[in-house]
């Protein structure tokens, strides 16, 4: 066994696909027909039942000579082919993969390969490898005609897959493809050199005159001498990273030129990473230094070749962390190279900035915020809510993004349906092997018509290193209505696990399950910490130099600041529209971002938008910019201050960095953020309320509310959970017997609102001439409607619209409770939306809002109408809880509702109970509430002389 005293390990397959073999031994004696198949029979998921638009699955029968095979249906015709091949084979008992090498036979072609590359033949050959055989033969003195061998090993992708045959571990370890070929240049004597301490091999004969001229020839066509920018990563983080330029001359070899560039003599001492950094296509490649012992182990013959990498050297934390594997010494980040399709040298510049965009692709958020273009302002966000309103990279691509980045497998997703809800517990999951299949029959899945069904798809993720070592998982519990749903909140989840990490890699695990805990995470902590612990070791170095510089929060001026989210100087300017961006709805703003230095007039523009958009209430953008700019009416500029991001961010986004840098390390600074709202889309349910229902919904309920206000000649009225005041101000429109109105609300932000509307309104009631209101006073109080406040009770009316679903079931029963015993207003109005309307409402926003394809989807993929509610119930649960509720407090209870009809199935849009109490006034007064606490903030009150108080 000629295999250089390897040890023989396990052989990983290699893939030789199914048809491939049945074709390789049948031939035309096979025949694959392909049938589409109607219905949406199980398609390797037994119970999930997505509907499908059209036919979509495929089945394969193939035909043999002796006998024939159907496959299962699958969403393609060739997992179908694929399938059905791997049961005829079965059938003949063949083993599906007996065309793989043996390590022995592949280190027997690794040696025949190498020999190849020496021979004549290759000057002439297509392989990138040529440029550097040809470069070699310009090398001058000793160097002459020497190849090194860190470039055979890396590029020809023929040789390394040999030696991951010899090896799998050759997949984690770059620098073992490297030793097998020096190892298989060795058994080459009669044809190649090689010499001690040398990373290098050369052929033992001259090659022929005429093949040497005509190859030389060709590749001087190159101009004369060609600069590239390129990026220093010193090993020792004290030093900053720096851009160095190359020189090469026409007839200067690169590797030399980058070797001289890091205190080598020559390239033949130069390693280079085995993969690519960056783009797919990109030759951007890392070089370092090969450490000394590793020379010279190379040309002992050590038995087992996993064991001699011994590096006394100083680890690069920065070049490991960017390339995924463990680096030594300073490295040199340059693209250049030969390539197949051109003659020349391919070279690019890289410039400082896109250093640092490559250091923050490789954070999930970082990912999210280059998928932006918006690096200083988006931030991954925290939620999913719909395919309509996401913005950038989708959950599931960033994941797979980030896994290729940082080495490990390709993300596991298996989906689990539940359509009977009663074995949710215990339901099977179905493992989908390939992480692509689960992943793209999801994305088939957008535009599938979602039934009313309830939600019965969740999703699991599962992380694993490349040697199948388990990192982490995520088994998220909640159900979804479709599968590519459950796949993008999974992804998500996981995502923002790992987020957290990176934003403080010194976090404890514990602290970060705490965090994070709702994202139903298990961490496997060796394998992550072995995995990440490079990051933790860069991150503290530039936290600790840049603690020294950031401009301390006193010395911003604190004017208007918003101290708890890190918002100094603010300053909102223009004149308010009333036209707020509420959760869920899409804000459109313009925005610039500058540095702003200390003592200088001067600033430095780092990012600007035209036109940005993103989803209000999900964190799409940093924590700063959403508060502002819910601050922010449509039209409003907004200016405000915040402490500096970590260096990397600010260089990433700077476009001339080495300026940037330096005025980072030498001054104090912090960013100024310019915002102008542009416009707001309304959430789902508010443009559904208004599209579908003349008059719209909203509008509907206040005209009940006004029925009831009107036929009891109430004086007083409570809004419990008022909002904006959207009731309170319509009231003051229509003549009423109502002198005294309040509103309680726990948004501050509604609440100031409130404040705008109904103080603008009063104001003109004042003025005109003949007012039509009698209300003398008017107050809006901070609280929650769980508890009581003695200044609310008994109140001739109370209403309640909208307001239940928005908290959890539990407080809601509270607040039913509070109101009928202890605020006890003479009648309540609650509404709150019916649930078995909504299908009516997906149907039809589908149907009129054809013209806009995504919007379908949204409410559909939307589990309630409003993705802030916690529940809606059906008329039987309403029902039931407000006929119990009334009884228990000695009240009458009667249900109707608004929009839709009461008598058509399924009943109301919006459903109503109007609580009336039993009890006689007189007697009431006894029952009050002996607490006379006020739990209650008043925000603003009105009182009836165009005098108001406000603690705004
Ligand atoms: N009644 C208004 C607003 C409905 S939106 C309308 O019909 O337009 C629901 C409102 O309930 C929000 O403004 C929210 O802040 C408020 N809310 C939710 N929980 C609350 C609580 N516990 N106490 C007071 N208000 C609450
Ligand atoms: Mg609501």
């Amino acid at each position: 066994m000629e295999n250089g005293g390897l040890s023989v390990v396990a052989v990983r397959k290699m893939k030789l696909t199914p048809k491939a073999i049945i074709v390789q031994k049948f031939g035309r004696n096979a025949q694959f027909t392909v049938d589409e198949v109607q219905d949406v029979v199980q398609n390797g998921c037994p119970g999930l039942a997505i509907p499908q638009k059209g036919p979509c699955l495929y089945r394969c029968s193939l035909q043999l000579p002796e006998f024939s095979v159907v496959s299962e249906t699958f969403k393609k015709k060739k997992d179908a082919e694929q399938s059905a091949a791997e049961k005829a084979l079965e059938k003949l008992g063949i083993d599906p993969s007996p065309n793989v090498p043996s390590a022995e036979e592949a280190w027997d072609k690794l040696i025949a390969s190498v020999k190849h590359l020496f021979s004549n033949e290759f000057l002439s050959s297509q392989s990138p490898l040529r440029g550097h055989f040809i470069a070699a033969l310009r090398r001058d003195g000793d160097l002459y005609g020497s190849v090194p061998a860190s470039v055979i090993a890396v590029c020809d992708s023929k040789l390394a897959n040999l030696c991951k045959l010899i090896n799998p571990k050759v997949e984690s370890s770059h620098l073992l493809v490297l030793t097998y070929i020096m190892r298989a240049a060795t058994r080459l004597s009669e044809f190649v050199v090689t010499s001690e301490g040398q990373l290098s091999i050369w052929r033992k004969d001259l090659y022929p005159p005429e093949i040497k001229e005509s190859s030389i020839i060709q590749q001087s066509e190159s101009p004369d001498s060609i600069c590239i920018e390129a990026i220093h990563i010193p090993s020792s983080l004290e030093m900053a990273v720096h851009p160095v330029t190359l020189n090469v001359s026409s007839t200067g070899y690169y590797l030399d030129v980058i070797a001289r560039n890091l205190d080598q003599t020559d390239g033949n001492k130069i390693l280079v990473s085995s993969r690519t950094i960056g783009k797919a296509s990109s030759e951007m490649r890392l070089y370092f230094a090969a450490p000394k012992s590793y020379l010279l182990d190379l040309s002992s013959d050590l038995p087992n070749v996993e064991e001699v990498v011994d590096f006394e050297g100083s680890l690069n934390p920065r070049a490991s962390y960017l390339y995924g594997q463990d680096i030594y010494g300073d490295a040199i980040l340059a693209s250049i190279g030969y390539t197949r399709k051109s003659e020349g040298l391919f070279h690019e510049d890289i410039t400082l900035q896109s250093y640092y965009r490559m250091l923050i692709h490789l954070t999930p958020s970082g990912v999210y915020k280059l998928s932006r273009e918006a690096i200083l302002t988006a931030e991954l966000p925290m939620a999913f809510t719909t395919r309509t309103n996401w913005r950038g990279s989708f959950p599931r691509e960033m994941l797979f993004m980030f896994c290729r980045q940082h080495w490990l497998s390709e993300p596991v997703f298996s989906t689990c349906s539940n359509s009977l809800k009663e074995s949710s517990e215990s339901s099977r999951f179905y493992e989908k092997s390939a992480a692509l299949e689960s992943a793209e029959t999801g994305k088939e899945c957008t535009s599938g018509g979602g039934t009313a069904a309830s939600d019965n798809v969740r999703c699991e993720v599962k992380i694993f290193s490349k040697s199948r070592d388990p990192i982490l998982d995520c088994s998220p519990k909640e159900f979804y209505k479709k599968q590519n749903e459950s796949i993008e909140n999974a992804s998500l989840k996981v995502l923002s696990w790992l987020n957290a990490y990176f934003k403080d890699p010194d976090i404890r695990l514990e602290k970060l399950n705490n965090l994070v805990g709702a994202l139903d995470i298990q961490c496997y902590p060796q394998n992550f910490f072995k995995k990440f612990s490079s990051y933790r070791f860069i991150h503290n170095v530039q936290q600790r130099k840049m603690g020294e510089k950031l401009l301390q929060a006193n010395s911003i001026n604190t004017l208007n600041a918003i101290p708890e989210h890190g918002i100094y100087c603010l300053s909102i300017g223009g004149p308010d529209s009333g036209i707020y961006p509420s959760n869920g709805c899409l804000s459109f703003i313009s925005y610039s971002v500058s540095l702003v230095i200390e003592g200088e007039t001067m600033k430095e523009l780092l990012e600007s938008r035209e036109e940005f958009e993103f989803e209000m209430g999900t964190g799409a953008v940093i924590p700063q910019v959403e508060v502002v700019t819910a601050q922010m009416s449509v039209g409003q500029s907004a200016c405000f201050c915040k402490e500096l991001p970590p260096q990397e961010l600010i260089l990433a986004a700077a476009d001339d960095s080495a300026r940037t840098f330096s005025l980072l390390s030498s001054r104090a600074c912090c960013l100024e953020y310019h915002i102008t709202l542009l416009r707001v889309t309304e959430p789902p349910e508010d443009r559904m309320e208004q599209a579908l229902f003349s008059p719209p919904l909203s509008k509907q309920r206040v005209e009940y509310a006004l029925q009831h206000i009107k036929e009891s000649c109430a004086t007083t009225l409570v809004d419990f959970g008022c909002g904006s005041g959207s009731l309170l101000d319509s009231l003051l429109d229509y003549p009423t017997a109502l002198e005294k109105i309040v509103g309680v609300d726990i948004s501050q932000k509604s609440l100031s609102r409130a404040a705008k509307i109904i103080h603008s309104k009063l104001s003109k009631k004042l003025d005109a001439a003949v007012p039509c209101t009698d209300v003398k006073s008017a107050v809006l109080f901070d609280g929650s409607i769980t508890v009581f406040d003695s200044r609310l009770h008994g109140f001739d009316i109370g209403t309640c619209l909208e307001v239940i679903e928005h908290m959890e079931e539990d407080e809601a029963s509270q607040f039913g409770n509070i109101v009928l015993s202890s605020f006890r207003p003479r009648i309540l109005i609650v509404s709150t939306p019916n649930y078995e309307y909504n299908a009516i409402l997906q149907k039809s926003s589908s149907t009129i809002q054809e013209d806009d394809p995504d919007e379908k989807t949204q409410l559909q993929s939307c589990k309630f109408r409003n993705h802030d509610h916690k529940f809606e119930w059906t008329r039987d649960q309403f029902n039931c809880w407000a006929t119990e509720l009334a009884a228990r407090h000695n009240y009458s209870v009667e249900f109707s509702g608004v929009g839709g009809s009461g008598d058509r199935e399924p009943g109301f849009a919006s459903q109503i109970a109007v609580f009336r109490s039993r009890t006689p006034p007189e007697e009431d007064d006894l029952l009050k509430d002996g607490d006379s606490a006020h739990h209650y903030k008043v925000i603003w009150e009105w009182d009836g002389n165009g005098l108001s108080r406000s603690s705004l």
